[in-house]
């Protein structure tokens, strides 16, 4: 099994996990999982997702893929208020604001973080979202 971390690309410090906003597992060789993130040393969020599988033949792909995106802190403001589900952090829940929030990242633009080497998981370069309402959904743009 391998453990993604969740802390501060820029300090390494811990962050305040804000939304799950989709989840499988862990599972003994699987681990797939989108978070909304905050730093507060850092005054700086991100939306990261990280994939773990333990399947992939060897050579292929690695096994741990890891994605993160800047989020300010006004969208991070504004996605606590604006999230409509009372349990954000059930990255099970299927209600129509995690479906919406889990879309809306998939489609964003996020930044692959090198899983190896020197620049690992360095903060360098990567994209930027926000957060915006549609239909009274919070979603990622
Ligand atoms: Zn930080
Ligand atoms: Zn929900």
């Amino acid at each position: 099994m391998r453990r993604g971390s969740d802390l501060c690309l820029i300090c390494s410090g811990r962050q305040d996990f804000v939304v799950n906003v989709h989840e499988a597992g862990p599972f003994e060789r699987s681990h797939d999982y989108t978070r909304v993130l905050y730093c507060r040393a850092c005054s700086v969020g991100e939306l990261r997702s990280f994939s773990y599988d333990g399947f992939v033949v060897f050579g292929e792909e690695d096994e741990v893929m890891v994605w993160s995106s800047v989020l300010s802190a006004a969208d991070i403001d504004r996605l606590r208020s604006a999230f409509t589900c009372p349990t954000p952090l059930a990255g099970g829940c299927e209600c129509p604001q995690h479906v919406r929030a889990y879309e809306s990242s998939v489609r964003v633009n996020k930044t692959r973080l090198p899983e190896y080497g020197p620049d690992r998981h360095s903060p360098a370069g990567r994209t930027t979202v926000t957060v915006e309402v549609a239909d009274g959904l919070a979603e990622f743009c």
